[in-house]
């Protein structure tokens, strides 16, 4: 058994996006700052609705998968076929652009702290033009796992276990076979999980402090950061004094190349060319 090492720190970076939207970028902040198939993470966490109110109006993706996470806040979600799906704190909303989508996400609060957020993950060639589709969780479906020494564990996708029991988040059935937990540790407390070896893997600490590694080789990790693992079947994870919530991540990396521009990401240049001009042409959305 092999426990993963801290390889990486990849910081986040404050930026905006979207009609003004202020948040913080870590995966996919450079091109060459993106663990396969992450593409990108940012985090959204303000008190100010100036910082969010203007959220992100129509704006297309092809070629890879949206995960929306709301830690707290109320954020509405309309595409151009007619779909809407409404996340409140704790819900997630897990979108296949396929072949192309076109839609809105636009806070529905005016006040109160907003925070989550949005990851990116690449979808293999075979399976970048296939047809959007949606999966709205709402907090309720995903499972929660208490921790022996007071954490826990939300289990988004992948299967949470300690002490026998078990808990199988509600995404499944990926090319890419991803785990994705939200993670809270009390003081001091240790954490220590399986992580499918030869998956690439990383947390992004959002609260408290952690240190991360094996006993003697652990390293701490900062808040608002990405931390990248080595390979490895097992990642292991000591909070701080003050406690520690993360998000870890882990996938079947796809090792195909990635050619991204804005929202659109495929494989070659022709591709993007194809996806702008399919765009401006308002084909996008449609079989050709
Ligand atoms: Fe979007």
């Amino acid at each position: 058994m092999t426990t993963r090492t801290l390889t990486q720190v990849i910081d986040s970076i404050p930026t905006s996006d979207g009609a003004g939207v202020k948040l913080r970028r870590s995966l996919g902040r450079s091109q060459h700052l993106r663990v396969d198939p992450f593409l990108m993470l940012d985090e959204f966490s303000s008190e100010n609705a100036d910082d969010y109110i203007a959220g992100f109006p129509n704006h297309p993706h092809r070629g890879f998968e949206t995960v929306t996470y709301m830690l707290d806040g109320h954020m509405l979600h309309e595409d151009h076929m007619g779909n809407r799906g409404d996340l409140r704190s704790g819900d997630v909303q897990w979108m296949t652009a396929g072949r192309g989508i076109i839609h809105s996400e636009m806070p529905q609060q005016e006040s109160g702290r907003m925070r989550g957020f949005q990851l990116w993950i690449n979808l293999p060639a075979k399976e970048k033009m296939k047809p959007a589709s949606y999966r709205d969780i709402p907090a309720a479906r995903i499972p929660v796992l208490d921790l022996p020494g007071g954490g826990r564990v939300r289990a988004i996708a992948g299967t949470a276990e300690a002490e026998g029991r078990t808990a199988a988040g509600p995404i499944e059935g990926l090319a890419t076979d991803p785990l994705y937990f939200d993670v809270e540790l009390p003081a001091s407390a240790a954490f220590s999980h399986p992580v499918k070896a030869g998956h690439n893997a990383f947390l992004y600490l959002y609260e408290g402090g952690v240190e991360v590694g094996p006993d003697g080789a652990r390293r701490a990790l900062g808040r608002h950061s990405a931390g990248v693992l080595s390979d490895g079947d097992r990642v292991a994870v000591a909070a701080g004094p003050g406690g520690a919530r993360f998000i870890l991540l882990a996938a079947r990396p796809l090792r195909e190349p990635v050619v991204q521009y804005g929202p659109f990401v495929m494989n070659t240049r022709e591709e993007i060319e194809q996806a702008i001009r399919d765009y401006q042409s308002g084909t996008l959305t449609r079989a050709a």
